[in-house]
């Protein structure tokens, strides 16, 4: 009888598939089900705890069990793969002298180990050794794998302040039991300083901590950062190999791994010895998978070490609305970091007010002439523009055509070098017409503000700096991302253009000036969490100015000036934009303070989702229902979306009537 948290291979339609054991009891009284055919690990690869979590999320997100064990399991351990650490990829001697003079290959690599200690395989073949000498040495018992030397570098760590050893203190005499913490820390106030601090005792009882960080901010030099103060430091992240990550997975499953700094997925990760839980930027998007099962990897993570009754601090700052809720109601302990750590000093705001202003490619006259003022003093500039692409719409100025997909209800974003025209819903790519498809014209217009077409402006503009544009076009890879970071971080005036990649925990010393192109977008849009995005965004990246000696400022050009979120944002700073929405989600009776559950249904045929979304509203009740409606975007990928929404001031109401659909 295999124990629950074992894989089986199973019979499976006419085929095995790989299985998880999630019972030890067998209901069998019609005799229909068949035997396993083998099972593939001698204990359990999911712990008790997880198998919890796996139980507690099927209920909470209303989602098959198995569906949910698939996702927590690594891919490799998913398809069968051994569930076994590899050896270690490392050499020492093992005897004191090499006495076999004749053997001058296996002599040489002898002496190269006796002198620079535990090396890498792939270092003593890179310095010319042969695999054969290697094997040789190890049949006579000269050398053995062994692990690598995992001192850190060491530094000195600069002395808290006092609203980061009040962080400390709190977090540290909380280790014994679960206790969740809210740090509400302003850009730049040292928050990771607070859990280096923080996670220091942890790791010094021989306890693990786990650490999450959003998708974009798991960069080399954060890594190093955690590397420089701990040894056994591990990192999970999207772009490691099936097998690199279950080896990562089994690792801290046996405790090896002291410190593991993970993106989302991170969260299904098995401990030996869990002390405490991190959760880094703790309001950003990344956290939440948005397809197939839908979960909240920080709410995940606050369960995790409810379980492991350890503390889990939530970082930010820019709260979510959410989180500020529960501090508010005393359910987190808030700490906050209110100044900025060192000398640094917060960044400055103006607006420029756009209506009537000429502009070169997003860039008013007055923006121009303070990006010049900062570049002569030596500062660096930061453009933000949420767009990628040359310009958002491709329009006819004779009939009023526009370039759609031809599978979206959207419209087609020109790119230019080469030129060609993308679908940012469904990837798709077509070629620049020459006429219009309407009426034949070739007055053919791109319209609207991307990031690659503020390049161009701005070098026109300053073509005596370097001008870095930095969004998923230019950036595929971490490498690409680094590398551009690299040339700006030498220092010299330069300008960065782009996205929100730029927004992200990246420190750059010497920008002293942020500019955001165009903040209306965001607050304009129908999404009620909208708002909170905006405002978090444009914090964030203003956040990047003046973050050293020089004070930074923010320009932020806009057509609605007096909009009265911008205002707010900008006259009370996060806190008091914050506190006024949550007052306007309570008067709405929507998140956090009641409960709201989204049912998306699509369907290649007219209306089809539509009718099952009536059908399903037929049968609810006890829940406030809005819809259905087609969804914001109605059409994507050749799929017509429809939506119904359903609200309830209390979470038990809302999954009652879900259970009931069933
Ligand atoms: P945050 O994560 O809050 O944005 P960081 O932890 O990146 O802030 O800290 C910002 C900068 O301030 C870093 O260069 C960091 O080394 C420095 N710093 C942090 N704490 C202190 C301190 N107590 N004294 C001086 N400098 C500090
Ligand atoms: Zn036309
Ligand atoms: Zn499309």
């Amino acid at each position: 009888m295999p124990s629950v948290g074992t894989r089986v291979k199973v019979p499976f339609a006419r085929a095995t598939t790989v299985g998880i054991c999630v019972s030890d009891v067998v209901e069998n009284p019609h005799k229909t089900l068949k035997d396993v055919e083998s099972v593939l690990d001698t204990s359990a690869i999911v712990p008790a705890e997880l198998m919890a979590l796996a139980h507690w999320m099927s209920n909470y997100y209303h989602y098959p069990l198995g569906e949910i064990l698939a996702t927590v399991l690594p891919a490799a351990a998913r398809r069968g793969a051994t569930c076994s650490i590899n050896p270690p990829d490392y050499w020492r001697v093992c005897t004191d002298t090499f006495d076999n003079t004749r053997a001058r290959a296996q002599a040489a690599l002898f002496n190269d180990l006796q002198k620079q200690g535990p090396t890498a395989t792939a270092d003593l073949l890179a310095a010319g050794h042969s695999r054969t000498t290697l094997n040789n040495l190890s049949k006579g018992n000269y050398i053995e794998r062994c692990e690598p030397v995992d001192t850190p570098a060491g530094e000195t760590p600069p002395t808290p302040t006092e609203a980061q050893d009040t962080a400390i203190r709190a977090i540290s005499a909380a280790l014994q039991s679960f206790a969740p913490f809210l740090l509400e820390g302003v850009t730049g106030s040292g928050k990771t300083e607070v859990y280096l601090r923080s996670i220091a005792p942890v790791v010094a009882q021989g306890r693990q901590v786990l650490v999450l960080v959003p998708e974009i901010a798991l960069t080399p030099q954060t890594l190093s950062r955690f590397q420089r103060r701990f040894a056994n430091v591990g990192m999970l992240h999207s772009n490691l190999g099936d097998s690199a990550r279950l080896q990562t997975w089994l690792k801290c499953a046996r405790g090896d791994i002291s410190v593991l700094i993970g993106t989302r997925s991170a969260v299904f990760t098995p401990f030996k010895a869990l002390g405490l839980v991190i959760v880094d930027e703790e309001h950003d998007s990344s956290y939440k998978q948005g397809e197939g099962l839908r979960y909240s990897a920080r709410d995940l993570a606050i369960k995790r070490a409810q379980s492991h009754q350890v503390p889990v601090v939530l970082g930010s700052a820019t709260p979510s609305l959410e989180s500020l809720y529960n501090a508010n109601l005393g359910r987190y302990q808030k700490l906050d970091l209110p100044y900025r750590a060192g000398n640094a000093q917060m960044p400055s705001y103006r607006i420029i007010d756009m209506r009537g202003l000429a502009h070169t490619d997003g860039i008013s006259v007055p923006l121009e002439r303070v990006i010049r003022d900062h570049l002569r003093a030596k500062g660096q500039v930061l453009v933000f523009l949420n767009r990628r692409g040359f310009a958002p719409t491709l329009l006819c100025a004779a009939c009023g055509w526009q370039a759609h997909c031809s599978d979206c209800d959207a419209r087609l974003t020109l790119h230019k070098n080469p030129s060609h025209l993308v679908c940012h819903h469904c990837s798709l790519k077509f070629q620049v017409p020459k006429t219009c498809e309407g009426c034949g014209s070739t007055g053919l217009m791109a319209v609207g503000l991307g990031t690659q077409r503020t390049e161009t402006g701005l070098q026109n503009l300053f073509s005596d700096v370097p001008v870095y544009r930095i969004d998923r076009d230019t950036t595929r890879t971490n490498a690409k991302l680094e590398a551009q970071f690299a040339k700006v971080n030498q220092g010299d005036p330069c300008i960065m253009v782009g996205t929100q990649m730029l927004a992200k925990g990246h420190h750059f010393p010497n920008v002293t000036l942020v500019a955001v192109l165009n903040a209306d977008a965001g607050f304009a849009s129908a999404d009620f969490r909208a708002p909170e995005r905006t405002a978090q965004l444009i914090v964030q990246v203003a956040g990047r100015a003046g973050r050293e000696q020089r004070p930074g400022q923010v320009w932020i050009q806009s057509y609605q000036p007096e909009n009265i979120l911008l205002q707010r944002l900008i006259n009370e700073g996060y806190p008091g934009f914050a506190a006024a929405e949550l007052a306007e989600r309570a008067k709405n009776g929507f998140p956090p303070m009641h409960s709201m559950a989204l049912l998306r249904a699509e369907s290649a045929q007219g209306q089809e989702a539509m009718e099952l979304l009536n059908q399903l509203k037929a049968q609810l009740s006890g829940v406030e229902i809005m819809g259905p409606v087609p969804a914001p975007l109605a059409r994507i990928a050749n799929r017509n979306r429809f939506q119904l929404m359903l609200l309830a001031p209390k979470r038990t109401q809302l999954h009652a009537a879900l259970r009931r659909l069933k």
